[in-house]
C-alpha cells in the first residue's frame, strides 16, 4: 500500500513508519518539526520506500499522491507542550484532521487518527472504558489538547456519518520507548535522564497519581490491527498495568543503578489522578494484548538515553 504518516518525526510516528516500511509498504512521512525530531526523519530517509515532506498538517495540503491509508499522528502531546504551543495544538487537532479527512475522501483511503486517554480528562471511573464520556475542563491548561482531541473525534464521527469516511480512532494511553524526546517534560524521559546523571527525580506532588505505560512496539501493533480491521468506533490502546508515579520513579532509580533521590515538586494544575485503560474492546475485536513487560521495555529506553544523552 501507499501510506501517509503525519507526525512521522515524532516518537510514535517514527516507530509506526518503520513498521509499515518493514511490512513492505511505501510511506510518505509528513512533519513540521514542531515537536518531531530530525534524527527520526533522517533515519527514515535511509529507507528506499520512504519519502519525507516537511509540512504543517494544519495548513492546506498540496500533496497530490494517492494513498490507501492515512495515519494521523501529528500533534505535540507532552503536557509541557500544552503551555508552550496551545494555539498550535488547537490548530493541529482541528484543521489537521479536517484537511486529512478531505484527502482521505478524495483517495477513498482509511483514516487512522491518534486520539488520547486525555479525552477522559481527570477520570472519575477506573479503569476507563470507551463508553465513559470523561471529566474534562473545557478551558483549563490542558484544554487545548483534551478538547482539541475531543473535537477531532467529533469531526471524524461527522465525516463518517455524512460521507461514509472510513475512520479508525485509537485512544492512546501513556506510551514509552526509545526515541522519546529527552526534553519533552514527560515523566519517563525526565526520570531516566535524571537517574542517569545522578540528579534528583522530580516527582510532582506526593507521586500517588497513577499511570499505565505501554511499550511502543505493542502500541504500533494495536494501531495497525485497528486500521486493518472493520472497527470504526474508538478503541483504547494501552497497557492496563497501573503504577503510581512515585513507584515508577523508584523503579527507574533501581534499574539505572543510580544514587539519585526523589524530590517532590509542585503538581501541575488538572494533572489527572488516575489513568488505566480498559482494553476489553481491543482484546475482543482486534485480538490485541500488550506483551512487553515494563522491566524489559524500560531497560531498552534506559539504553537509548545512555547512548543519546540530552544535549
Ligand atoms: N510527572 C512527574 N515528574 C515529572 C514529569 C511528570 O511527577 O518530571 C508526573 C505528571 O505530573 C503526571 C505523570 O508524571 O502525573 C505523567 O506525566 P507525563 O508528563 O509523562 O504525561 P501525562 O500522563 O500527564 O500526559
Amino acid at each position: 500500500m501507499q501510506i501517509l504518516v503525519t507526525g512521522c518525526a515524532g516518537f510514535i510516528g517514527y516507530h509506526l513508519s518503520q513498521r509499515l516500511l518493514a511490512e513492505g509498504h511505501t510511506v510518505v512521512g509528513m512533519d513540521d518539526f514542531s515537536s518531531g525530531q530530525k534524527i527520526n526523519s533522517d533515519a527514515l530517509r535511509q529507507q528506499p520506500r520512504f519519502r519525507f515532506v516537511q509540512h504543517n498538517v494544519a495548513e492546506p495540503l498540496t500533496i497530490t499522491d494517492h494513498f490507501d491509508q492515512i495515519y494521523n499522528m501529528a500533534c505535540p502531546a507532552s503536557p509541557a507542550d500544552f503551555d508552550r504551543r496551545r494555539l498550535h495544538i488547537l490548530a493541529t487537532c482541528s484543521r489537521g484532521p479536517w484537511n486529512l479527512a478531505e484527502l482521505a475522501l478524495r483517495c477513498d483511503a482509511r483514516l487512522f487518527h491518534a486520539s488520547t486517554s486525555e479525552v477522559y480528562g481527570d477520570p472519575l471511573v477506573n479503569p476507563q472504558i470507551e463508553s465513559y464520556w470523561g471529566n474534562v475542563s473545557c478551558n483549563g491548561p490542558r484544554s487545548c489538547y483534551d478538547e482539541g482531541k475531543r473535537f477531532a473525534e467529533a469531526l471524524l464521527a461527522a465525516y463518517r456519518r455524512e460521507y461514509g469516511l472510513k475512520t479508525r480512532i485509537a485512544r492512546i494511553f501513556n506510551t514509552y520507548g526509545p526515541r522519546m524526546r529527552a526534553d519533552d517534560g514527560r515523566a519517563l524521559p525526565n526520570f531516566i535522564n535524571q537517574a542517569l546523571t545522578g540528579q534528583p527525580l522530580t516527582v510532582h506532588g506526593q507521586g500517588q497519581q497513577t499511570r499505565s505505560f505501554c511499550y511502543v512496539d505493542d502500541l504500533v501493533d494495536g494501531i495497525i490491527r485497528l486500521t486493518n480491521s472493520a472497527v470504526d468506533e474508538p478503541v483504547n490502546l494501552g497497557n492496563p498495568v497501573e503504577i503510581t508515579v512515585l513507584e515508577i520513579a523508584e523503579e527507574i532509580i533501581r534499574l539505572c543503578n543510580s544514587s539519585s533521590t526523589v524530590i517532590h515538586v509542585p503538581r501541575p494544575q488538572d494533572d489527572p489522578n488516575i489513568r488505566r485503560p480498559d482494553i476489553t474492546r481491543a482484546q475482543t475485536l482486534l485480538g490485541w494484548d500488550p506483551t512487553v513487560e515494563r522491566s524489559v521495555g524500560l531497560a531498552r529506553v534506559v539504553e537509548w538515553f545512555r547512548e543519546h544523552p540530552p544535549r
